[in-house]
């Protein structure tokens, strides 16, 4: 194979993407090769963007994206069918080794040992095709790798790698059996995934707090029964109106997904005895927070964290849309594609805020979008 690739380099905070070219490896037995044909901008690659985390640099960002198998392939995707060249496919945002503690006897494979972070990695040879942002990939052993159903786009398909992935993977680890009241902390991508998931589920109230207007109109189409804007609200007139429709219980479950200080603060005084909450927001380093821990032991508390997903929760994700994207408006979450040479506007459009999701696509030409 004698081709060449155009990846999207990251070279640290502040500084522009650089578009570099380079020869394509063919891979080894247990890697399959992807051309990618749509990658969206995460919460966490504009974390790195900003400098908030650190990735090694070189790096090509990007871990939500589809794509479609370049070569033939003697791997096997994630329920052990044969991958053919030109299947559609999405992946796991990372690859495990499937035999050290964690991936084996903890069941907890996105922590594993050896892990590998499709996104996070310096990009030096052999592996330079290591994120989305380019135009191939080069997916690694011990990655999940999933068909994409052909009733769901690329656009649909993109995000819910890692954003609904890592809903469903975290609420997987509570026992939901007769809940039926939660409060979703953030009305980003994975807010809005959780309130449609929460509603499949039959919670009857799902409430969604955030600081901006336009998101809490998106996620009210993605089934949130009580929207509150922390801008116009008070915490105390929130919690009055949690109470209010709880009958006085306060709420079973809260998912904080928006990374502030005070989201696991008030979900401590917005649930009821024997809630749960699920905290997935707090992906950067030094999320101080001080709580009244004292509300964890007098209601029962349970307070959950969860990390990446295990890659089960990638196929659960891929199927949740293929069922429900007559019900809810997926494609609407990604408001603009550009072509990956206008990465960086690319980027600083993502930067503003009101896109819940901003895509690239390799093979465009031409004006975003
Ligand atoms: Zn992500
Ligand atoms: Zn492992």
């Amino acid at each position: 194979m004698r081709q060449r690739a155009s990846t999207a380099l990251f070279h640290g905070a502040g500084q522009p993407f650089e578009l570099s070219k380079q020869e394509i490896i063919a891979p080894n037995i247990d890697e399959v090769l992807v051309q990618v044909s749509l990658a969206t901008i995460c919460g966490s690659d504009l974390h790195t963007f900003t400098g908030r985390r650190t990735a090694p640099v070189p790096c090509v960002l990007g871990h939500e994206a589809v794509g479609r198998v370049a070569a033939p392939t003697q791997v096997r995707d994630a329920y052990g069918n044969p991958l053919h060249e030109g299947d559609r496919v999405t992946w796991s945002i990372m690859a495990a080794c499937g035999t050290c503690e964690y991936c084996n006897k903890r069941n907890l494979p996105q922590k594993c040992e050896k892990l590998f972070k499709y996104g996070h990695a310096r990009s030096e040879d052999p592996y330079f095709l290591n994120g989305g942002f380019g135009e191939w990939i080069c997916l690694r052993s011990g990655t999940a790798i999933y068909r994409i159903p052909d009733a769901v786009s690329d656009i649909e398909a993109a995000p819910l790698n890692c954003a609904l992935a890592t809903v469903l993977g975290g609420l997987a680890t509570l026992d939901l059996t007769d809940r039926a009241s939660a409060v979703v902390q953030g009305a980003g991508m994975l807010g809005i995934y959780a309130a449609c998931c929460l509603r499949e589920r039959g919670f009857e109230i799902v409430a969604c707090v955030d600081r901006v207007t336009e998101r809490l109109r998106i996620v009210e189409a993605f089934g949130a029964t009580h929207t509150f804007n922390l801008s116009e609200t008070s915490t105390v007139e929130i919690e009055e109106a949690l109470y209010g429709v709880t009958g006085g219980r306060g709420v079973d479950l809260a998912v904080e997904v928006s990374g502030s200080e005070a989201a696991l603060v008030n979900s401590l005084d917005w649930l009821g005895i024997g809630g749960s909450c699920l905290t997935l927001g707090y992906v950067f380093p030094h999320a101080d927070v001080t709580v009244d821990a004292h509300k964890v032991v007098t209601k029962c508390l349970t307070v959950r964290g969860n990390h990446n997903y295990h890659p089960s929760a990638l196929g659960d994700a891929l199927r949740f849309v293929e069922e429900t994207r007559e019900r809810y408006p997926f494609e609407d979450l990604v408001g603009a594609v550009y072509p990956l040479k206008e990465i960086n506007p690319a980027f600083d459009r993502a930067m503003q805020g009101d896109l819940i999701r901003v895509g690239i696509n390799p093979s465009l030409e031409g004006k975003p979008l």
